[in-house]
């Protein structure tokens, strides 16, 4: 799928969303104020309203584009290209940030997310969008590159060993988006939402004090399964269906399971986690997909501080207990059976 279509359909599908969003809204409630572009290899839309909602906007997509070129793992002068070709690199503060945080995800879960599994992301096509089957022995001889142990970072010196690569498109977005809240908090801004591809970062309400409205996207038709309704969250999504390629009749999608090198086979089509950060919620919407309904279980009864949406590859809809009031399904699927982990 070319990345243009999967921008209409983003656009499309965030257009509907924002719809959803403003419909209730009444006359008297402030404006919210759009942008939309693409970045991040994905499209993103963000909206706030109130007097610094233009320098608002100004601000996220420059910083969104500050951000890009450190992180890209396509632009040859970014931090982690450099740092994947060259082995070892002093990066900027923000690049040191992010990869000492993702090595903690990956070390707090198990190693299901990982920074590390870039060299199994590219033998997929996933990276240049050439996409292709990598041979058995081609994964097998990847498998030793990755594993998130064996990156050091000293300060903002990172070593890699020899053919070991980062990919930060598991955290990024949802790190980004954290970024912008910040930034918008500090500018004064009470309110507003990002939709950053499949991340959603709420700030405050709506302009009438009312909730944000998320959809979760039905997997198989691309409407909307059901709504979440926050404050102050981020609501993250990781889908096979985000991309991913056919060959002889066989998808293959972009989630990897780093202790296999390929497309994770846990029997979900997407997940959708609910928390305050929407780094830590972008780490674990790729974690809890590539573990399975019931490793994601476990680990969520250990700290049970996020909350979480399941749709498995049967349509099984599966919550935890948090979101009971939060969660509704909507129109054609309001008949569905809800499991609800507690
Ligand atoms: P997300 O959309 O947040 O689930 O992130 C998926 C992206 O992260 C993929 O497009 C890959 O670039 C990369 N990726 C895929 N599988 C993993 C994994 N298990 N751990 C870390 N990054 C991954
Ligand atoms: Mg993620």
């Amino acid at each position: 799928m070319s990345v243009v279509r999967s921008y209409f359909r983003a656009a499309a599908v965030a257009l509907a969303l924002c719809l959803l969003l403003t419909a209730c809204a009444p006359a008297e409630a402030p404006r919210l104020l759009d942008r939309q572009f693409p970045a991040m290899d994905t499209f993103m839309s963000l909206s706030t309203w109130g007097e610094h909602a233009g320098t608002a906007l100004d601000a996220a997509q420059r910083e969104i584009g500050r951000l890009e070129g450190l992180l890209s793992v396509t632009e040859r002068s970014s931090d982690l290209a450099r740092l994947n070709t060259g082995r070892s690199d002093t990066v900027s503060d923000d690049t040191a940030e992010l990869i000492a945080f993702a090595l903690d995800m990956a070390k707090r879960t198990g190693g299901a997310v990982d920074p590390t599994v870039y060299p199994a992301v590219r033998a997929w096509g996933f990276t240049a969008q050439a996409y292709r089957v990598p041979t058995q022995a081609e994964l097998d001889a990847l498998l030793p590159l990755i594993g998130w142990q064996s990156v050091s970072l000293d300060g903002k010196t990172v070593r890699l060993p020899a053919g070991t690569q980062l990919d930060l498109g598991s955290v990024a977005k949802g790190w980004a988006g954290d970024r912008i809240l910040a930034l918008w908090r500090e500018l004064g801004v009470t309110g507003g939402i990002l939709r950053l591809g499949g991340n959603v970062q709420t700030l405050g309400s709506k302009p009438d004090g009312s909730p944000w409205v998320v959809g979760v996207r039905d997997p198989d038709g691309g409407g909307v399964l059901a709504t979440l309704s926050v404050r102050d969250l981020a609501v993250v999504t990781s889908g096979s269906y985000e991309r991913f390629f056919e060959r002889d009749g066989q998808l293959y999608h972009h989630i990897i399971d780093p202790s296999t090198g390929r497309p994770a086979d846990s029997g979900l089509v997407s997940v959708t986690v609910v928390g305050e950060s929407g780094a830590f919620c972008d780490a674990l919407s790729t974690a809890l997909f590539v573990m399975g309904v019931q490793r994601a279980s476990e680990f969520w009864r250990a700290g049970r501080d996020f909350d979480a949406v399941f749709i498995g590859t049967d349509g099984r809809v599966t919550i935890t207990e948090g979101l009971r009031d939060s969660f509704k399904l909507t129109g054609e699927f309001s008949e569905r059976e809800v499991q609800v982990i507690s």
